[in-house]
């Protein structure tokens, strides 16, 4: 049984794993009334509900944590002062159960649960609130085609959703004005559409919708077009990395991924290519614990591990890239 830690930023997840199972699944997310993420203020929720997701985590699982056998721990790309709660805590723990330690990249582990629906070597597309990329396996490496050049689809959505006064986060808000913008059938208003090669940037478009919205534009119209130009941009962009690598999978990750329009299209591509579309159910395209557990598990097998006693060096990296990362279990 493998426990897997996620605290790389806003969620603070427990997973528990038993030969590439989901045994327990459990998460606490910060959330704001008003703003965006303020890490010191996440990093403290994180300690504060810490104690209780690994407990209610056992308690779902029906183990008793004697039966862990290896803690895996999101080692970075994040916010520092949310990584520390989660190398502290795995830390302390690993001392406490004389286990070993698993560090675990947090976007390789969002490619790698993709295996659970049944992608093998996909291309990724991941899109969170503050990462945008597109990841697939290369020459030893997983490797990034594609990112913004800016900010993150997500809070791309959730500053246009804060500028629209709407609330936090946007994407599910827009998402929603986007559909009833449908329904009526409502024109497509043309934004910055801005793609160079596999890289994309959104800071154009919300420039520009900023001031439609000044302007008086309607937001149900305004909701749509933004959907329809800034999925077109990921789709097009994973379309070229897919050529480019001749691979046949694609798979969504990350919380954006939940977007029904996102996936409609992503699916549609695949369709017109003969590709296969893969997407993991919202409980694993959000942070979770499970994705870290699951790809600890897979390290582990392949003899990746730090000793309780040598825990003394292990450090958090929060500005760690995915081609950083040795990929001794993939052939
Ligand atoms: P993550 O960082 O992966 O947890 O994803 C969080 C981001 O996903 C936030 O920016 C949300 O606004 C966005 N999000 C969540 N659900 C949806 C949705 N249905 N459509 C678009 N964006 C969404
Ligand atoms: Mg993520």
């Amino acid at each position: 049984m493998i426990l897997g830690i996620e605290a790389t930023a806003h969620t603070f997840g427990i997973g528990i794993v038993h030969e590439g199972r989901i045994i327990a699944n459990v998460r606490d997310s910060y959330t704001t009334e008003q703003g965006g993420i303020i890490p010191q203020e996440a990093a403290r929720h994180h300690e504060s509900i810490a104690k209780a997701v690994y407990e209610e985590a056992l308690h779902k699982a029906c183990v008793h944590e004697t039966e862990i056998e290896a803690i895996a721990f999101s080692q970075g790309p994040g916010l520092p002062p949310c990584l520390l709660v989660g190398l502290r805590f795995t830390k302390q723990l690993a001392k406490k159960l004389k286990i070993p330690v698993v560090p675990v990249n947090h976007c390789i582990a969002h490619l790698e649960i993709g295996r659970l629906t049944g992608a093998r070597d996909p291309v990724m597309l991941y899109v969170s609130g503050a990462n945008t990329q597109i990841i697939a396996y290369a020459s030893g490496k997983f490797r990034v085609f594609g990112e913004t050049l800016d900010m993150g689809i997500g809070n791309f959505l959730d500053s246009f959703a804060r500028y629209a006064d709407i609330g936090f986060p946007g994407g599910p808000k827009v998402a929603k004005l986007a559909a009833e913008a449908r329904n009526k059938e409502v024109s497509y208003i043309e934004l910055p559409y801005s793609i160079k090669g596999m890289d994309v940037s959104f800071s154009g478009m919300l420039t520009k919708l900023k001031q439609l919205l000044d302007k008086g534009y309607g937001l149900e119209e305004l909701a749509f077009s933004t959907e329809e130009t800034a999925f077109a941009m990921l789709v097009e962009a994973a379309e070229r990395a897919m050529a480019h690598t001749g691979k046949e999978e694609l798979l969504l990750g990350g919380g954006v991924a939940c977007n029904t329009r996102l996936q409609e299209m992503a699916r549609i591509m695949c369709q017109e290519r003969g590709g296969k579309f893969f997407c993991p159910p919202p409980e694993l395209l959000v942070d979770n614990g499970v994705m870290i557990a699951y790809l600890g598990e897979i390290m582990l097998g392949a003899g990746i591990k730090i000793a309780p006693d040598k825990l003394e060096e292990l450090d958090i990296k929060p500005r760690q890239r995915t081609d950083e990362v040795e990929v001794v279990w993939r052939e």
